[in-house]
């Protein structure tokens, strides 16, 4: 086993190696969250206060909880339960199942789309898809918050519904009773956390065998929890307190399932002997990546706004982040590509570049741009890795090989495994033409997870290996593929990439419209999923947006209001005292030289500075760059200091307008500028 706990900052170490009972983590993205519960697993593990098969971790997505398992694995820790709460209950009803309804069939239903349709047709209500989805959404938001048909129409009143409510009640109604026909009860997910919740409430025989099998319990990602998985996680613990959970209530982006992040603010309440560790260190991001970071959030209105943490980026200094507008998204889609295009060309590899978007369907436009640029992208959500036709044939490819040379093992396994996927299409070099360069890149990840879990694993032969792979398809796990990431911004919550273009932020888009006319609780969960972006990217971050959709098309739209007051906008009709038409202000005189430029009036011009404003603002340059050990002018230019002490802004918001300011030197230095010209007003 080798579990080091060097691994980890004193905070960390705090959480990791907590006592035995309710410990909650509330930190800022890429503080090392999933990084640390990890860690505190394989810990209670090794020093055997817990035991593998006695740990149930819930994760947000099958593929988290399987990069869980494989980090465990990697120290050594195997034969813990890491699901999402779906498939942990599903595993769980199918083992309860008969003590809790005897032989009565049951299945899991696969067609709730038609069955809400079928309960709208038979009510006289439209059945176009979009309102048939708008009216699914309901029934999945009322059954998370553990709203039953009757109580619907009340809790609803202030709901923006696709139907008056006791309508949506009624099609509410209808769809649960056309789930059971005669073969037997048909369960919806919900249901499967329901009935688990139930059985463990119902049965003491059950809740007491099933307490006996799991005593420790770790969520990820708890701000995100519905109350229906609260009262499956209730029902799990029953009266005991071996939990611990981790969140960021700024990165609450599933509101519209009826997850809540009050469970996570509220759990020192609730366990008032819980050891609580609040994380500010971002191990993931480079400075100029989070202090943005800071600024997005730092603008949130409302009720998550006040648990906000101040992240410090613990990396070295990257390249600042970058703005760009479009004339339209083809464009914008080959801007992209061609950026994707330098960063592969400087050695950043392609499954550390991920683009991210509000909708799926804006996928389209840049999967386009890739596949012009002949750049190799998935789109996550895309087809299932271990569902491809080649990955299925390789898989019986090397059960046939195990029949024979069931116990190779170390090195000669890799190669047994490389030698049984040549034949399929697994050369040395990529071949050309897309079709079969997909397939070698499958092949390709598939003989590289091989390799990974052989190193992991040293006394693993075929047979085991096969197993493995077995668990990793079951658990819809695939591996990391050597090719850009096309996904939604839901998507990629809890993951990392070295660059990150977000893209198509307009207003309309990002907030997208819906939120918009629902109002501002539903706009700031708009701005928590664009600090979720943003925190993605370690080292590179892009934005975009496209002012038409289509070439020549109408230049319509506008940038994302959350970029408003964090960067300037170039398209926006400035109301600045820079004056756009590059003349001195004082003479009329166009402009020439550089500094010129940023004072907004030739050199040689009066200045309108107060009194003494510029002399302050060096010397506190002169003090900043001395205690910072960096020359003067990389705190800021004499040109700007001039700049700055001419127009004298008010606000963080008008600094920006200031020629030579962008967002980081905000941050940075904002509010100690502001303190000087203070004293000047
Ligand atoms: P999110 O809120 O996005 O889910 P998180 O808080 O779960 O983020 P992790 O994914 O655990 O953060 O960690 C972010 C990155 O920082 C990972 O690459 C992780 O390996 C790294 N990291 C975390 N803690 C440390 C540390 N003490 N030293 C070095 N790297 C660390
Ligand atoms: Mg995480």
């Amino acid at each position: 086993m080798s579990v080091d706990l060097r691994d980890l900052d004193s905070d960390q170490l705090q959480a990791a190696t907590a006592p035995r009972g309710p410990v909650a983590i509330l930190a800022g993205a890429g503080t090392g969250k999933t990084r640390t519960i990890t860690y505190r697993i394989a810990h209670l593990i090794d020093q055997g206060f817990a035991s593998p098969g006695r740990v149930l971790a819930v994760t947000f997505t099958n593929r988290a909880a399987g990069e869980m398992r494989h980090r465990l694995g990697l120290m050594g820790i195997g034969g813990v339960q890491a699901r999402t709460f779906h498939a942990a209950a599903l595993r769980q009803l199918r083992y309860f199942w008969p003590q809790v309804a005897g032989d009565l069939p049951w299945r899991l239903i696969d067609n709730k789309f038609s069955l809400v349709g079928r309960a709208a047709r038979s009510l006289g209500i439209a059945t176009d898809t979009e309102n048939i989805r708008d009216l699914l959404g309901e029934i999945e938001w009322a059954k998370a918050t553990l709203i039953a048909p009757d109580g619907y129409a009340e809790r609803a009143q202030n709901r923006k519904t696709p139907e008056p409510p006791d309508k949506v009640a009624e099609v509410y109604r209808r769809y649960e009773e056309l789930k059971t026909t005669p073969e037997g009860i048909g369960l919806d997910f919900d249901d499967l956390l329901l009935h688990t919740a139930g059985a463990l409430e119902n049965s003491s025989a059950i809740a007491e065998e099933f307490r006996e099998q799991y005593r420790t319990f770790v969520v990820d990602e708890y701000q995100d929890v519905t109350p229906l998985q609260q009262r499956v996680l209730d029902a799990w613990l029953g009266e005991r307190d071996d939990l611990t959970v981790v969140g960021d209530a700024n990165q609450t982006i599933y509101s519209f399932t009826g997850a809540t992040p009050d469970y996570l603010l509220n759990f020192s309440r609730k366990y008032p002997h819980a050891t609580v560790v609040k994380l500010q260190r971002d191990y993931r991001s480079t400075p100029q990546v989070t202090n943005l970071a800071n600024e997005v959030i730092g603008k949130a209105t409302g009720r998550v706004a006040g648990t906000r943490l101040k992240l410090q980026g613990m990396r070295p200094a990257g390249p600042d982040p970058e703005f760009d507008s479009y004339e339209d998204e083809p464009s914008e889609a080959r801007a992209v590509a061609g950026r994707i295009r330098s960063l592969l060309d400087k050695g950043v590899p392609a499954h550390e570049i991920a683009v991210l978007y509000r909708i799926n369907a804006q996928s389209a436009t840049f999967e386009q741009a890739l596949a012009d640029a002949g750049i190799v992208y998935q789109v996550r959500g895309g087809e299932e890795f271990f569902q491809r036709a080649e990955i299925r044939q390789a898989i019986s490819q090397l059960v046939r090989v195990a029949q024979i040379d069931g116990l190779a093992g170390g090195e000669r396994l890799t190669k047994v495994v490389a030698a049984a996927l040549a034949p399929l299409g697994l050369t040395d070099t990529e071949p050309e033409g897309a079709q079969a360069r997909e397939r070698w890149q499958s092949l390709k990840a598939l003989a590289e997870l091989s390799e990974e879990l052989v190193v992991a694993t040293p006394d693993l032969d075929l047979n085991g290996l096969l197993r493995k792979l077995q668990e990793r398809a079951a658990a819809k796990h695939p591996p990391t593929m050597e090719g850009v990431t096309l996904a939604s911004l839901h998507a990629a919550k809890g993951l990392e990439w070295d660059a990150v273009f977000l893209v198509g932020l307009t207003d309309g888009m990002l907030p997208i419209t819906h939120a918009i006319k629902a109002g501002q609780e539903q706009i700031e969960e708009e701005r928590r999923l664009f600090y979720v972006g943003v925190t993605r990217a370690r080292e590179y971050l892009y934005h975009s947006y496209a002012k038409a959709r289509q070439e020549g098309g109408r230049a319509n739209r506008k940038r994302s209001r959350f970029l408003d007051g964090i960067v300037a906008d170039p398209d926006a009709v400035t109301t600045s005292r820079r004056p756009r038409t590059q003349r001195c202000r004082v003479c009329g005189k166009p402009l020439e030289t550089p500094t010129a430029k940023v004072l907004g009036r030739c050199e040689d011009c009066p200045s309108d500075a107060g009194e003494g404003v510029f002399e302050a603002l060096r010397q506190w340059r002169l003090a900043t760059a001395t205690e910072n050990q960096v020359p003067a002018y990389i705190v800021f230019t004499d040109a700007t200091l001039m700049a700055l002490a001419e127009a004298m802004p008010e606000s963080l918001e008008e600094m920006l307008s200031v020629s030579g300011i962008g967002p980081v030197k905000v941050q940075n230095f904002g509010e100690e500028v502001l303190e000087v010209l203070e004293q000047f007003r």
